[in-house]
């Protein structure tokens, strides 16, 4: 397997005016690097940001989509680093990588972490490796915050997203001094990296290295067709989108469906809030990735063809928001060529499932929890 993939290399301050500026380490997301500034200057990171840019809340907003010009401005001054060493730690180029356009939207954007805003409260959105925290100073990178990692490149373990003690999502921004680094937990003080790691099934690596070297500019493939950047996200989406349906709904056809693919449909299971995928726990999203991984080796013809023998219902296959490929597209147009309108009906009346109702229950927890 490939040593894990590097976003950028990292920097050291020059002409500082803050007395003490760390380095920003390879691949360190920018407010990791916010944080540890201020507790170098044995202060909070709210009263670091405040003074930089007084009047903005730069912690109730994501503070990794990117800074603005003013703000890299000032920050690169202060802080002794050039403007676009600071723009290469946020999220902005992936961001433009993955949909060719720049801007974050409003709602939940694909492929990146949700932090769960509340104030600075946050309910989730950042993972660490619990070994990582071992053999070097704890920080948090780049892909602490994309969707598509679930698991550490370098020990094989599922990432963490929470204090094991205590169950507290990772709120870094939250420490304060007498903290000198990011190693415990910003609400019971417990050491991260005491953390017991778990390993999971390589699949989900695959489809990690995978989609991080055609970011690197490598070619990806499903079957013989070629595909862009925003082109593979968008098959893995509709795929993620298939898993989940059938978990919902499951069905004898669906079981034979998913066998011919070679996913385990019995070990499907529904994520325990039922949130988008931007919201799941690295153990549910390396599951739903593993099984995303073996579909798309198992290429389009046999999607298609398991499609038509099994009777796969079009809402089955709903289509993420976006362009699909056209790879994506023939398989739909086939479907909807062998189905009727009226062959969906809806229950609306129906009550609602027990599951339905723990779903519930599991995602008022996670909001309570911050
Ligand atoms: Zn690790
Ligand atoms: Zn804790």
């Amino acid at each position: 397997m490939d040593a894990a993939y590097q976003w950028f290399a990292g920097a050291n301050p020059v002409n500082a005016t803050w007395p003490l500026v760390p380095t920003l380490l390879p691949d360190e997301i920018i407010s990791s690097w916010l944080v540890r500034c201020a507790l170098a200057q044995g202060c909070d990171p709210l009263t670091l940001t405040g003074s930089l840019w007084p009047g903005v809340r730069f912690w109730c907003a994501d503070p990794d989509k990117g800074l603005s010009k003013s703000q890299a401005t000032d920050l690169g001054v202060f802080a002794g680093m050039p403007v676009e060493v600071l723009n290469s730690s946020t999220l902005a180029s992936i961001r433009s990588a993955l949909s060719e356009q720049g801007d974050f939207p409003n709602a939940i954007t694909p492929w990146i972490l949700c932090l769960g805003l509340r104030n600075r409260r946050r309910s989730g959105g950042l993972q660490y490796c619990p070994q990582c925290f071992v053999e070097r100073q704890p920080y948090y990178e780049i892909q602490s915050r994309l969707a598509w990692h679930s698991i550490c490149p370098i020990h094989q373990l599922t990432l963490l997203d929470r204090c094991q003690c205590c169950g507290s999502p990772l709120c870094p921004h939250l420490l304060t001094p007498p903290e000198e680094d990011l190693g415990r937990c910003h609400r019971c003080r417990f050491e991260l990296k005491s953390a017991m790691g778990r390993t999971i099934s390589s699949d989900a690596m695959c489809l990690q290295h995978a989609a991080d070297r055609l970011l690197a500019g490598e070619t990806q493939f499903y079957g013989d067709e070629r595909l862009g950047v925003p082109d593979w996200f968008y098959l893995c989406r509709w795929m993620l989108g298939i898993l989940r349906s059938a978990a919902r709904a499951r069905s004898s056809s669906s079981k034979q469906f998913f066998q011919r693919l070679n996913v385990d449909f019995e070990a499907l299971t529904r994520p325990s809030t039922g949130l988008p995928f931007q919201y799941l726990t690295p153990m549910d999203r390396a599951h739903l990735l593993a099984d995303t991984w073996k579909m798309i080796q198992a290429g389009p013809e046999s999607l298609a063809q398991a499609c038509s023998e099994f009777s796969i219902a079009p809402s089955l296959m709903p289509l993420p928001a976006g362009n699909p490929p056209a790879c994506v597209m023939s398989i739909i147009l086939g479907l909807q060529g062998r189905r009727s309108k009226g062959d969906i009906h809806h229950h609306a009346d129906a009550p609602r499932s027990g599951k339905s109702v723990l779903m519930q229950w599991h995602r008022l927890l996670r909001k309570t929890k911050r």
